[in-house]
Order: C-alpha cells, then structure tokens, then sequence
C-alpha cells in the first residue's frame, strides 16, 4: 500500500480481540478505517471499527468480500489457516508477511530459523512419538519443558517434566501433536522487545521490558528492565537481526531470557504484543501506531520512552477494583 492518507484508505484486521481494537483506534489517529474479520459476533475491536465481517476463516465468499474491501491486511494473532490468507493474497498484501507467519507458527521452524541466523535458543528436540521422546529426554535431560510445535500460547500446550514424571502419560495427554522438548532455562529474568520496520527498512525498537507471568500469563511488565545496558542493546540488536531476516513490515514482539548475562530467544510474535501495552502511555508513539504506519507505507514515529512504566495486565475479578485503578494517580486504564 503507498501512503496516502488523503483518500481514507481501509485496514483489514483478522481478529478483533484486544489487540485488534487496539489497533482500530490507532487506524482511525491516522485517518483509516478499519475493517474487522473475526468468527465471533460483537468482538471487542468491532466497538471501534467501521466494518465488521463475522465469519470463519474457512468461509472463502467472506473471505474473498473482505479482501475486495481493504487496502491492506494485517492480523492480530499467529495462527491464522494458511488457506485463509491464500484467499486474502490474491486481492490485497498481508503485512507482516507469510514468512514472518509461517517461521513463528510451530516451534520447530521458528528455533531452527533463530539458530540459522546465529542466534541462542533454549537447547530443542523435535518430538513425534513415545521413542523419540525417550530420546530427547536422553539427549535434552529430564529437567525439560514438552511444547506443542503449534498452537500454544499463554503456558498452554506444554508440560513440565522432570525425572519422576510418567511420559506415557504426558505423551498422550497431548493427543500425539507434534511436540518439541526443550530444555529448561534457569532464568535470571524474561523480557520482551517490541520493534517495528518500515517498507523502507527503517527500524525502531522500544526499551525492553521485564515480564512477570504467573501460571503461564503475562502479569506485568517493568520498563525500564532491571538489566545493564549492554543486555538492554544486545537485546535491541537481536531484534534488529530478526527483523531484517524476516524483510519484516509491521510491529513484533521479541520475548527473551536472560541468563547469567547472555540472552537466549524464546519467541517471536509476528504481530503488536501484550507484553507492549505500557508503549500506550510511557512513548510519544506506540506499538499500534508504529504498526499502522509500517504497514500503511508511512515511516515510523518516535518510538522514545518519556516515563518508566509498570503495566499490569488486568485479569478476571481484577476489574472489580475498576473505581479505585481509575482514581490512581499517574494510572491510566485500557
Ligand atoms: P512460551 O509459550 O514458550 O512463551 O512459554 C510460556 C512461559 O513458560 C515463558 O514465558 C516462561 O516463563 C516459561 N518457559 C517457556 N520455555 C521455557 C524454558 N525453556 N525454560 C524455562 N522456562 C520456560
């Protein structure tokens, strides 16, 4: 898409949970509109969006219309089908690109991609049956994580495991998905960089930030992280390097552990990043807007952080406390 702010141009958004409004309203700063494809009916982004098509990823008529409507398609989580974006591509470009998309939906493609450009991951055996399993845990040792190569997310499809644990069992238990077994990082800290790049190849990344998960989910993130500085850049330059190999659009989520001062990757999320939220309050412009503009053509803005930022992402009875987050001073509420 060339940038053209002038002609009200419409973004495609596969998706409309949280990130997807996020999004919307960052579309709509600029003067876009936005467009929504999500298969559930009063998704939160459709709130905030002009369009809404509610449909499944299969239907490929909706599909098709969707396309046919937008200037470009930009989506909010991984694990979009294939055949779905096969559809979209005809009509229109989808940022961030296939690669991007392909590389980090299963595990395996994404570690090997990781190592191919000389990066460390957590030490990874691909896992398909009992025997390979008892093989991995030979080579990997028992202290090991088991992940589901797709489809995981938030701790979910995946299993600790240790030496007194029954590998039957967990085998079964994952229903004979491809896995791949890891081995488990004594962590000192895990933080995230959130980056972006432009259509021109520009680059920015924002300071990284310190999370802390409790039972698997993202909990809170510090900014600045409590790392020195030459954790801080090498963890930028790490972002940069997956950037640029991926010729990457748009805004990623760049997840990290440290561990006895070197970095080892964990994940990348090609796409706006909960682990980003705190962007919204503490930078002149955040990972939404840094998004839309990657996407649309447009260059990217300052990304500079003005405040440091505690984010606490707000789970279930949490909202109970709505009246007293609101009164909070230096607080702001999404
Ligand atoms: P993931 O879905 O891979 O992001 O994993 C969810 C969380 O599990 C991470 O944020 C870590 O806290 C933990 N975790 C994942 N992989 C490892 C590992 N290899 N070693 C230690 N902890 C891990």
């Amino acid at each position: 898409m060339k940038p053209d702010l002038s002609k009200n141009k419409t973004i495609g958004i596969l998706g409309g949970g949280q990130l997807g409004r996020m999004l919307s309203s960052s579309a709509s700063k600029l003067g876009f509109k936005s467009h929504i494809y999500d298969p559930q009916k009063g998704c939160p982004a459709s709130q905030v969006s002009d369009l809404t098509t509610v449909a499944s990823y299969e239907d490929i008529k909706a599909l098709t219309n969707f396309a046919k409507s937008v200037d470009v398609v930009t989506y909010e989580f991984e694990n979009i089908p294939t055949q779905a974006l096969d559809v979209i591509e005809n009509y229109v470009s989808i940022y961030p690109n296939r690669k991007a998309l392909l590389t980090s939906q299963d595990r395996l493609t994404e570690k090997q991609f990781l190592n191919n450009i000389g990066l460390n991951t957590a030490p990874f055996v691909n896992v398909e049956t009992d025997a390979e399993l008892k093989n991995a845990i030979n080579k990997i040792g028992s202290d090991s994580i088991l992940k589901t190569r797709r489809f995981g997310y938030d701790g979910k499809g995946q299993a600790r495991l240790n030496s007194k644990t029954n590998l039957v069992d967990i085998f079964l238990s994952f229903q004979g998905q491809p896995c791949i077994l890891e081995g488990l990082i004594n962590f000192d800290q895990e933080i995230s960089v959130i980056g972006a790049r432009d259509q021109h190849g520009s680059i920015s990344c924002y300071d990284p930030g310190e999370n802390i998960h409790q039972n698997g989910i993202l909990r809170t993130t510090i900014v600045p992280a409590r790392i020195n500085k030459k954790i801080a850049t090498d963890a930028i330059i790490i972002t940069g390097k997956i950037l640029n190999a991926l010729d990457y659009i748009g805004t990623i989520g760049v997840e990290l552990f440290v561990k006895d001062n070197k970095l080892i990757v964990n994940e990348i999320a090609p796409r706006v990043h909960n682990s980003g939220h705190w962007t919204q309050n503490g930078c002149v412009i955040d990972q939404f807007e840094q998004h839309v503009r990657a996407i649309t053509g447009l260059p990217l803005g300052d990304g500079n952080r003005h405040s440091n930022v505690k984010m606490t992402n707000l789970l279930g009875d949490d909202i109970l406390n709505l009246e007293q987050l609101l009164n909070a001073r230096n607080s702001a509420v999404h």
